[in-house]
């Protein structure tokens, strides 16, 4: 090279390999690729079967229109692609792909073998590309269709790899993706397996029953119908009732033109319609179609191709919002009274109440929950509890202003470092870390204590020093954190027998999550065995609240996948806080005393009584002396 010339044009396997790096991030989206070819190439039956979730094999087979031997040539060529030839092509995509870089960006970074065959030829072609190497080609016998075959993925990059997660969890992603697809083309079979063992094998049927086979007949029978035609625009499928709302978004699917989307906008227009029926934590179930005019959006904003731009957002957010409405309300889910202005920010209404207008008595209400918050001084309930400023107090030990209002605290964010910056806060520094809950408890106890709740939420607890507010949702998940994992470390018999079995069915990745997860639930006093019909539960633990068998169940496996994201603890350690999240009682129910005083009772019977499993605070104390110096008083 020249010195003058510096620029050059790189190697097309090098580009290839730039390009994997956005096309191919993980097994599944060569899965998500190889479908999409199939189902452009018409197949009406694709089967999946993958090994070690993928890393070491992905073999995908349909009986499509099959390549002939100069198609099957060009296939792994980047920009190779029969489904667009100009740049009109491009406005106007009815196909799943169109920028011909999937086989290209697979054949550099895993081995690729393409057996295909045409219907009208005698015989079929195998093709061997690999990185680096010159493709192979020979004449082989085959059914019409193709068959692709990807083994070792990531085996020349080495970082790419190591950066895969755990098989589980890419598992989890592939099967993610097969439900995708399943759902959206319910007129296609899909047999899908993982290694040995049979996923799912779903017919051709309708969305509906696609829906039952794949996610069970309990959620089926709570679906509601969608149907909104407008023009050029069709939005149909199915939402779920407020019943089977799920506390993760697992379960939620815009399909446009048949393809799977994500889009923040669409899905608050379904979370609106949703307003006041579903409790802010918890996310609807829902299966919606978009049928539109190809030439209004545009899908060619991301190699992946799952965000896609539309020329009219806002008329098809209303569309979408104004389908589920009439589909909830069609099914007399949202009741026809309304809490007039619908701000959430501000729940709460004066209203008077009392037997005569003389004798009347004003009450705080919940508009939402038409709970009554307080009958007798409506602003209380209103202002905000405020804890101390990390700084030194000002001179004068008097602040003005707003005070601060405990740090909100996002899930995943809290770490080590808030822990530390929050024990300063809110610990005696004279008092040794080690002892502060057999401290705190011998504090508790000295006192007649005085407990009450605050919103049915907050407990707050006079001690000898001053007051402590524990959350009693998350003090609970501390509490049975610590059994479950006793009970997995079988020193605790955690299991109680039920008296009717109850038969649940699992989804696809619950079902091997349930695999993985076997003797640890066992452990935790799961009792279960499969059946024909789905997984039968003969027992649970004890905190498991009766009716709730099977509930739990599927949270407590959702719950484990997404931490299994997250965190790094091990296994068993993710169950018992997945177990303790979803199983301890939730912010919101009333408690009486004697439960108040039994939760916090088990608090300090806890090994680590502060925090919850990930960190979250369980209590904040607050000193009298603390009350003193913010009233001025010096003491
Ligand atoms: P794209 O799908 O964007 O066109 P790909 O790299 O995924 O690009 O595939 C390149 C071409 O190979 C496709 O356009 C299609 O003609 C052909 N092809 C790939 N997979 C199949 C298949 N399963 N059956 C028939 N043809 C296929
Ligand atoms: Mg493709």
């Amino acid at each position: 090279m020249s010195e003058t010339q510096r620029i050059h044009i790189l190697p097309e396997f090098i580009a290839n390999q730039i390009a994997a790096g956005e096309v191919v991030q993980r097994p599944e989206s060569v899965i998500k690729e190889l479908v999409e070819n199939s189902l452009d190439a018409g197949a009406t039956h694709i089967t999946v079967l993958v090994r070690q979730a993928g890393k070491a094999l992905i073999h995908v087979i349909d009986n499509g229109s099959g390549m002939s031997k100069e198609d099957v040539l060009l296939a792994p060529k980047r920009h190779a692609t029969s489904k667009i030839r100009s740049a009109e092509d491009l406005m106007k995509i009815h196909t799943l792909g169109f920028r011909g870089e999937a086989l290209a960006s697979i054949s550099s970074v895993a081995v690729l073998e393409i057996c295909t065959r045409q219907a009208s030829n005698e015989h079929g072609w195998k093709l061997m590309a690999e990185p680096l190497r010159d493709v192979s080609i020979e004449a082989i016998q085959q059914e019409p269709g193709t068959q692709i075959y990807v083994r070792n993925l990531f085996y020349n990059i080495p970082a790419r790899r190591k950066f895969l997660r755990s098989d589980l969890t890419e598992f989890r992603h592939i099967s993610d993706t097969m439900t995708r697809f399943a759902l959206s083309y319910p007129s296609v079979r899909f047999t899908f397996h993982d290694g040995d063992s049979l996923i799912f094998d779903v017919r051709p049927q309708s969305q509906r029953e696609r829906i039952r086979e794949l996610f069970g007949e309990n959620i089926e029978r709570e679906l509601v119908a969608v149907e909104r035609d407008d023009e050029s625009i069709r939005i149909h499928g199915y939402l779920g009732k407020p019943s089977i709302a799920r506390s993760s978004r697992a379960q939620q699917f815009f399909f446009l033109n048949q393809r799977s989307i994500a889009s923040k906008a669409l899905s608050h227009a379904v979370y609106q319609a949703f307003e006041h029926l579903i409790d802010k934590s918890q996310h609807p179930l829902y299966v919606l179609n978009i049928d539109m005019d190809v030439s209004k959006i545009d899908v060619n904003v991301h190699p992946q191709k799952t965000e896609v731009k539309f020329d009219d957002e806002r008329r098809l957010y209303t569309l979408v919002h104004e389908a589920a409405l009439a589909a909830l309300r069609n099914n007399s889910l949202i009741p026809e009274v309304h809490f007039g202005l619908q701000n959430s920010q501000a729940p709460f209404e004066k209203i008077a109440f009392g037997p005569t207008e003389a004798q009347n008595d004003m009450v705080l209400v919940n508009k939402m929950t038409g709970e009554i918050v307080d009958s007798h001084d409506p602003s209380s309930a209103r202002t905000g509890f405020t804890v101390p400023e990390r700084t030194s107090p000002p001179p004068g030990g008097f602040r003005t202003g707003a005070a601060l209002a405990p740090p909100p605290v996002p899930k995943a964010e809290w770490n080590a470092a808030h822990q530390t910056a929050f024990d300063a806060l809110f610990h005696e520094p004279t008092l040794g870390d080690d002892h502060s809950s057999r401290e705190a408890e011998a504090r508790f106890a000295a006192t007649d204590a005085l407990i009450w709740q605050l919103h049915n939420k907050y407990i707050f607890v006079q001690t000898v020093e001053g007051l402590m507010i524990v959350d009693q949702h998350i003090a609970h998940e501390r509490i049975l954190y610590e059994k479950a994992l006793s009970a997995m470390n079988n020193d605790y018999n955690y299991a109680q027998k039920l008296l009717f079995p109850v038969v649940v069915h699992l989804t696809p990745s619950e079902d091997v999550l349930m695999r993985e997860l076997d003797a640890e639930l066992s452990g935790l006093g799961y009792d279960f065995r499969t059946l024909d019909e789905g997984l039968e539960i003969s027992g649970v633990p004890l905190d498991v609240k009766s009716g709730e068998e099977a509930s739990s169940l599927h949270e407590i496996l959702e719950q484990y996948a997404e931490y299994a994201v997250v965190r790094t603890a091990s296994g068993r350690d993710n169950l018992a806080a997945s177990f303790g999240c979803r199983a301890a009682i939730k912010a919101g129910d009333p408690l009486s005393k004697p439960q108040m005083k039994k939760l916090i009772d088990d608090l300090f019977q806890c090994r680590t009584p502060e925090v919850c499993p990930h960190g979250r605070p369980v209590m904040i104390k607050m000193e009298l002396k603390e009350f003193d110096r913010r009233f001025g008083r010096t003491s």
